[in-house]
């Protein structure tokens, strides 16, 4: 498949410039002014070339449930979530097909999915997901979520005991399924690849992350995880580690330059040099943060620090939507009041940098993508500077960035298919799609949880929070 778009603004050092951009087999083979057209002309004309950013981190399934749980923290949110999970593989086609569109349509091409398995369904779960990225063509980063313990561990226990049942599946027998599921779907050639993401200290024994350590290098996979969300994981480390998270997977070997962390929310000073030092990526999922009170993370200083950082949109049940133009946004200024010294801020232009080149590290293909250069996959999107929103004419990436576009994707790219054309997804039916979810689904503004109504005593009691009332 061969192409050359014509005249589409590209960025240079400190502007812009128009120019052709050239594709062959996949890749771009060259960008200069007035080229040769080969095949297939695009007009690019009035639009702003970028490379395709990342939805560095979400859980597709959460699409179920959007719009519908009341404000809770995590560990309240969560139990919420469980009760009420998806039990059926078409169920996870859907969701993930919606994620995509919604990721596409906001300037992304590729999604990490921390993807949560239904019990005793967990292959047909992933089939599921790989089915529907591989029809939708977006670039698919799946990390089953696995742990291995039972949700009632993710909370500190205080002075007060809680009741821990055992997880339902083994630790063998979990570390047996990835690696079976690397074998069967790991696909990097067919745009599928699979992470290993242990959920995160909260809920996972140390024989797991190693199992994981050790599966990732046998076949140079990368790592995944949650990372320090809450204040409540910060107290629960100490109790379980005696030292902090950060510090402890530092030790059994879990940090590396392959390894991308989702939230880190509560970092001392101490631990971010160790994600500095151990080159750790940082995925920052701001709506989540703010929707379920977890924190803001303490972006500026990573950056300062050398750490790399990269944005995700979360589930959607804690965001509540994919919008990932919208995370990057709120991602980048909502910083600025952490520190005074607004020489510290982010740029419009370097948030555009940490949603592609620095998701692409994390994921340990900055040499493939990431950015628009010569030899690199045709991962890009077009955005069309004539759309109301990006007018009047100022800044392209300030418009794009600081602004609220809304049908500014006129055309995305990933490994030179175009799956976006005229602001329309090409490759999938996305009328049928809106009809299989609204016909599965119905509307409702009220669900009781037994396991929030099991739990909430505890929460309250370890958080010093009111009991009663
Ligand atoms: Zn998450």
């Amino acid at each position: 498949m061969s192409f050359t778009i014509q005249n589409a603004l590209v960025t240079v050092e400190n502007g812009y410039e128009t120019a052709d951009v050239e594709v062959v087999d996949n890749c771009i083979s060259a960008i200069a002014q007035n080229l040769e057209p080969v095949e297939t002309i695009i007009d690019g004309k009035n639009k702003l070339l970028l490379p395709g950013f990342v939805n560095a981190h979400t859980h597709s399934s959460e699409m179920w449930q959007r719009g519908i749980i009341p404000p809770l923290p995590l560990e309240l949110w969560i139990a919420e979530l469980y009760d009420f999970t998806p039990l059926e593989p078409e169920q996870i086609y859907l969701s993930a097909l919606g994620t995509a569109v919604e990721t596409l349509l906001s300037g992304g091409t590729s999604v990490v999915d921390h993807l949560v398995l239904i019990p005793g369904k967990e292959l047909e779960t992933i089939a599921a997901a790989v089915r529907a990225y591989q029809e939708i063509g977006i670039r698919a980063f799946i990390g089953p979520l696995i742990q291995d313990e039972s949700l009632t561990a993710g909370m500190p226990t205080g002075d007060s005991a809680i009741e821990r049942a055992a997880y339902t599946r083994p630790t063998k027998a979990t570390l047996e399924l990835m690696e079976t599921a690397i074998k069967q779907f790991h696909k990097p050639e067919k745009g599928v690849n699979i992470l290993l993401a242990p959920t995160g200290i909260q809920l996972c024994s140390d024989a797991l992350f190693e199992g994981c350590i050790d599966l990732g290098d046998r076949y140079n996979i990368c790592l995944h995880a949650h990372l320090l969300e809450t204040s409540a994981q910060k107290q629960l480390a100490h109790e379980k580690y005696g030292c902090s998270a950060v510090e402890h997977l530092q030790k059994i070997g879990f940090l590396t330059p392959r390894t991308s962390l989702a939230h880190c929310v509560w970092l001392e000073d101490s631990d971010i040099a160790i994600l500095a030092e151990t080159e750790s990526t940082v995925v920052h999922n701001p709506l989540s943060n703010l929707r379920l009170g977890s924190g803001i993370a303490p972006i500026l200083k990573y950056r300062k620090a050398g750490v790399n950082v990269s944005f995700g949109c979360d589930g959607a049940a804690s965001n509540d939507s994919q919008d990932l133009l919208e995370a990057i946004k709120i991602g980048s200024i909502l910083h600025n009041i952490t520190d005074l010294d607004y020489r510290h801020w982010i740029t419009p232009r370097q948030s555009v940098e940490m949603a592609s080149q620095g998701a692409a590290k994390g994921l340990n293909v900055a040499d493939e993508m990431g950015s628009l250069t010569v030899g690199k996959k045709a991962d890009f999107v077009l955005y069309d500077l004539t759309s109301l929103s990006l007018l009047p004419r100022t800044d392209p990436i300030g418009l794009l960035i600081l602004g609220r576009p809304t049908n500014a994707v006129n055309s995305v790219w990933v490994n030179g298919q175009q799956i976006v054309a005229e602001g329309k997804v090409k490759t999938i039916d996305v009328d049928a799609l809106r009809r299989e979810l609204f016909d599965r689904s119905e509307w409702t503004s009220k669900r009781q949880s037994p396991m929030v109504g099991e739990i909430e005593a505890h929460y309250r009691q370890v958080m010093k929070l009111p009991i009663g009332g």
